[in-house]
């Protein structure tokens, strides 16, 4: 096919009607003009034969030549499914006595807007772009931008009675029915408005191109397949929604659907991609702009298509007078088009900073909850702080449900809510011109949900209980932080850089924990431990603490922990937390203050809820990156094991785990042998777990460790667990520890309503020691006099109430916040602390 043959583009199976011209009319809707039922009563063609329609008015035979203004039954019902013998249930009883009046003349035009009609263009001439049939291929491996989409589309409109066909009896179409608009194709210059002379150049050149060329030109190029009518196609695309945006505009039609092939929203100016030739929707703007100065200055596209437009972004980048809008799954720039510029940060640039907003989903499986959400949390403030002079909707239909290529889940019912919504804005002036939608099933439901909508229909009810994803939350939260630069309706505002107080701001987290800090060292000397490890070092420093002599032979409590939590009763009007009604809880000092009254070292490590931040802007910064911070504590546990416990001379540690920072405790337990080993110097690990799962102690090496870790943990658990559920556990295991079921729920609550407890149990395994200690003490004083050993070492454990004077100038003062302190080694010339004799250790040798 070397050109498109003049017969083809004619019309073929439609006839479509000169722009503008009424189809003709038939029955009567709700909202005509009652004059207009008048005249219709008395001809006697008039027969009220769309009743089918929910909200058409049933009006009176021919022969009743009144009209009753109160009687509700005027109105008729919603469908009615029986076959009506008689349209005449609207007649008064005759045993009702009611007024009858002949209603005067209209003095005004009554809404004109609900009482002119929706335009539809289709031009079945469209069909011709299709890809040449590659006989190698399967002859079911259709490309999914497949001519008959429109089709599909179109006939589903039909079926549903909405428009006239190319089959149906030559009568005019109904009052209820759409209005065709003509397709024409777009002129060079309207083209050229969008698209570089270059490009409509190449474009044009295709129609003279061999099959073969054809295919090359198209492998070396995005996404695209072309053929000899694909220059006329996109014409009439283009011209097509032109001429549905200036009926629009003009007031010809109370709104419009352009279905309309090849696509548009993926061409750039100077290059066709994405199964896109021209840019429909752009070109229809800029033509509307250009011929109606006055009445169509500022338009907003809505691009519900799952693909992020990228075409018409760039088009407008720059624009202030054109807001585009974009739905689209974005997974990090991994979906097509594969660019960056879909994400929510792309805010237009210029004049038209602010004028471009992207809602990037995270991944596919969206649906109508997520749709509406964003439209009520940022499309629709956004939208009517713009105030739109016309609405174009860029409607690809490859988000809807069951499109496989979308896989997102949006039903017909949510794009007629949508298209609803948007009718409000710019008085209702709003054209949906078709973009992509493989599923012709889906794209047909979802085309016919609009058009219903677009002729005043109300959208059908969406489902119950809809709740959006809470990944789709987030990408909403981002947007509306990012945009609320540009739009005064959209809140939260984000921290401004450029203000002048910027540079004095800090995290209310550094500056608590800072504060912890200086408390914890004014109040017991504790200071910093070094963390010189690379990837660890930005996180923690200032984050683990130590009493000075926690090298030494004492027990010692490691305690980890999360930051202190924050309560606020924020102001009612602002929404701001003010620092007057904020208040910090930070039970786990409760616990450290004990255990160093009580004679115990201590390593107080807090695990910030953020455990890097790379780039510190002063921005929002998400709290959920559980992954990172789980890895990180194991690796800082693993740390201050190495480095500062297992060298060291600690007579017995307890490790204490408080929220998700018990995880890495348990892992710690689980990768050191040295740990669990018999003469090893730790006791057990009290774990406090409220949201977090619980985590089982796993060692392939140890069949025994499971019965190890249930006699050396207590493991708090907060009363609602799961782990509770019979109907989820069927029983504990021991491999998670010893588990005691909380009656509280929250960590706070927890750890106060356990104090006690834990203390009780820390005191005794303490005295247990000593008392061993003790004995062991006598037996080697026995042994002495007996003859039948060497001195004992030179000191036993010190005496708890000695520690205080010990303690004074034993700090060691270059441990204090120094990156440069060596790890470990430097202090450990204290003496060994494993006296002999001991029966916590007494069949191994001393390391
Ligand atoms: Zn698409």
């Amino acid at each position: 096919m070397a050109a498109i043959d003049e017969s083809d583009l004619t019309m073929g199976e439609d006839t479509v009607m000169a722009s503008t011209e009424i189809n003709g009319e038939q029955g009567a809707n709700a909202t005509v003009d009652p004059s207009e039922i008048f005249r219709r009563l008395n001809s006697p063609q008039f027969s009220p034969r769309k009743e089918q329609l929910p909200y058409s008015l049933k009006v009176p035979s021919a022969s009743k030549q009144y009209y009753i203004p109160n009687a509700s039954t005027h109105y008729s019902r919603e469908s009615s499914s029986e076959p009506e013998s008689d349209a005449m249930d609207i007649t008064p009883s005759k045993s009702t006595a009611v007024e009858i009046r002949v209603p005067p003349p209209p003095r005004f035009p009554p809404l004109p807007y609900s009482s002119s009609k929706t335009g539809l263009v289709y031009d079945p001439r469209m069909r011709f772009h299709a890809e040449f049939p590659d006989f190698m291929m399967n002859p079911e491996d259709i490309h999914p931008e497949d001519p008959r989409r429109i089709h599909e589309i179109f006939e589903e409109i039909h079926q549903a009675g909405l428009v006239q066909g190319p089959d149906d009896p030559d009568e005019e179409a109904s009052e209820e029915q759409c209005w065709r608009i003509e397709a024409r194709s777009a002129t060079t210059a309207e083209i050229c408005l969008i698209h570089t002379a270059e490009h409509y150049i190449f474009i044009e050149s295709l129609q003279d191109k061999s099959a073969i060329e054809l295919k090359d030109i198209s492998d070396s190029l995005d996404s695209i397949y072309f053929n000899n009518a694909t220059f006329e196609c996109a014409k009439l695309a283009a011209g097509g929604a032109i001429e549905a945006c200036r009926a629009v505009v003009r007031g010809d039609v109370r709104n419009a659907i352009a279905i309309i092939r090849p696509p548009g929203h993926h061409a750039e100016s100077n290059a066709p991609s994405g199964f896109c030739i021209f840019n429909n929707v752009p070109i229809a703007t800029r033509v509307c702009q250009k011929n109606f100065p006055e009445t169509c200055r500022k338009v907003l596209i809505l691009d519900w298509d799952v693909h992020h437009g990228n075409g018409v972004q760039h088009a407008f980048y720059d624009d202030p007078n054109v807001l585009y809008i974009s739905l689209h799954v974005f997974r990090g720039g991994n979906f097509y088009p594969n660019l960056p510029d879909g994400d929510y940060n792309f805010c237009g640039e210029g004049p038209g900073l602010g004028r471009n907003v992207n809602i990037p989903w995270a991944d596919h499986g969206m649906g109508d909850a997520e749709y509406i959400y964003a439209f009520q949390e940022v499309i629709m403030p956004v939208a009517t702080e713009f105030d739109p002079d016309l609405v174009i909707i860029s409607a690809g239909f490859d988000a809807a449900e069951g499109d496989v290529l979308g896989g997102c889940h949006v039903t017909p019912a949510c794009y007629a809510h949508m298209t609803h919504m948007l009718m409000r804005m710019a008085k209702g002036k709003i054209v949906v011109c078709l973009e992509g939608g493989y599923n012709l099933r889906s794209i047909a439901r979802s085309a016919l949900a609009v058009t219903r909508t677009l002729m005043l229909q109300p959208p059908e009810r969406l489902a119950d209980g809809l709740s959006p994803k809470e990944s789709a939350v987030r990408t909403i939260e981002q947007v509306k932080r990012e945009q609320s630069k540009y739009w005064k309706c959209l809140y939260p505002k984000q921290l401004d850089k450029n203000d002048p107080s910027f540079h004095a701001t800090k995290r209310l987290h550094d500056i608590i924990r800072e504060w912890q800090s200086q408390t914890l060292s004014a109040e017991y000397r504790m200071t910093p431990l070094a963390i010189n490890k690379a990837e660890l070092t930005q996180s923690f420093e200032h984050n683990v603490i130590a009493t000075p002599n926690f090298m030494e032979r004492h027990p010692l409590l490691v305690v980890f922990h999360d930051p202190p939590t924050v309560k606020s009763i924020p102001d009612p009007v602002t929404g701001r937390m003010e620092l007057h009604n904020t208040w910090l809880t930070d039970v786990a000092k409760d616990y450290v203050g004990w255990a160093i009254h009580n004679d115990f070292q201590v390593i107080d490590v807090n695990i910030p809820k953020v455990v890097s931040i790379e780039d510190d802007n002063g921005g929002y910064i998400r709290s959920d990156d559980s992954e990172a911070r789980a890895h990180q504590t194991r690796e800082l546990a693993a740390y201050i094991w190495e480095n500062y416990i297992e060298p060291h001379d600690a007579t017995q540690v307890f490790f204490m785990g408080i929220g998700a920072a018990y995880l890495g405790l348990v892992d710690l337990l689980s990768n050191y042998e040295n740990c669990t080993e018999p003469d090893s110097p730790v006791q057990c690990l009290i774990g406090f777990v409220s949201e977090t799962s619980i985590q089982s102690i796993r060692r392939a090496t140890d069949d025994n460790i499971a019965g190890w870790y249930y006699a050396h943990s207590l493991v708090f658990v907060q009363n609602s667990h799961h782990v509770w559920d019979p109907n989820r556990q069927r029983k504990l295991r021991k491999k998670w520890g010893k588990l005691i079921r909380s009656p509280k729920e929250k960590l706070d609550e927890m750890l106060t309503t356990h104090q006690d407890e834990v203390q009780a149990y820390l005191l005794k395994k303490k005295s247990e020691y000593e008392a061993e200690l003790e004995q062991a003490r006598l037996a080697d004083e026995r042994q002495q006099q007996q003859g039948l050993r060497s001195p004992p070492l030179a000191s036993g454990m010190r005496s708890p109430r000695l520690l205080e004077q010990p303690r004074q100038g034993s700090v060691p003062t270059n441990n204090t916040k120094s990156k440069d302190m060596p790890p470990l080694g430097l202090f450990s010339v204290s003496t060994p602390r494993s006296p002999h004799g001991s029966p916590l250790r007494s069949d191994f040798p001393r390391r």
